[in-house]
């Protein structure tokens, strides 16, 4: 079936129902971008004109003061709003140029090598971000729990000395990239990656399932922290959201 669509509106809108969850408008979950049968391909009848965008930008989960204030409610607005945005168009047009046909964001994450860097740094950074938001709630923080307490605590001696070492990976990170807690092997680690990459990226030295991420470029907090990203790391402490953390823990 040949479809032609009037303009942009009309083919998200068709596009979205054929989306899984995931990547919606509305529905962000993040154990969806982590599984690997998530979001195959759009299943769309005719596919030359389907595969023109199929990356949207998810809701973030909560208000953009939600966070204030260890994070601001402009940081939030503009991280999200344009930073994200423009991952998402740029990985859009990207897909588009390089004629990518999988929308399995986690795949081309681990295929990565094979695409052209706006892939990489794009869909890089859709994926991280996307995570991104769901790793943080308002009235987060505290200590995790149960079976992910127990493995944090048998893996890095105590809840303290594990937000010591990942918060030291996320100083330790020159420039622009993430801090990251993963599962690798049955083991939990914590690591670092520059730019957009993430530990699913075949070029990336550091690999796992991430559990955790933390952004460190300054678009994450100089608004609010300038150049003290000591003062914005320990203060994401207080908005992590431990039942999502444990959430992917249970699934790896
Ligand atoms: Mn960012």
């Amino acid at each position: 079936m040949k479809v032609q669509y009037n303009n942009r509106r009309q083919f998200l809108k068709r596009t979205a129902l054929f989306t899984v969850a995931g990547f919606g408008a509305t529905a962000l979950s993040s154990s969806s971008l982590l599984a690997n049968d998530a979001v195959d391909s759009v299943t769309i009848d005719d596919h030359e004109t389907a595969f023109a965008g199929p990356f949207t930008l998810p809701a973030l989960p909560y208000d953009y003061a939600a966070l204030e204030p260890s994070i601001d409610k402009q940081t939030m607005q503009i991280h999200h709003d344009k930073h994200h945005q423009a991952y998402v168009d740029n990985l859009n047009k990207a897909v588009t140029e390089a004629k990518i046909e999988t929308t399995n964001l986690a795949d081309l994450c681990k295929n990565v090598s094979r695409y052209p860097a706006a892939v990489r740094n794009n869909g890089g950074g859709h994926y991280n971000h996307s995570l991104f938001w769901t790793w943080m709630k308002s009235g987060g923080g505290g200590t995790p729990s149960g079976k992910l307490a127990d493995a944090i605590n048998g893996q890095f001696g105590s809840f303290n000395d594990f937000k010591t070492k990942f918060s030291a990976a996320g100083m330790a990170r020159f420039g622009s990239g993430w801090a990251w807690l993963v599962a690798n092997n049955g083991k939990l680690e914590i690591g670092s990656t520059p730019n957009q990459d993430n530990p699913l990226m075949d070029v990336s030295d550091f690999k796992g399932t991430p559990l955790l991420g933390l952004d460190v470029w300054e678009h994450a907090y100089y608004l609010k922290y300038q150049n003290k990203r000591a003062d914005y790391i320990a203060a994401f402490w207080n908005v992590v959201n431990w039942d999502e953390v444990a959430k992917l823990f249970a699934a790896v």
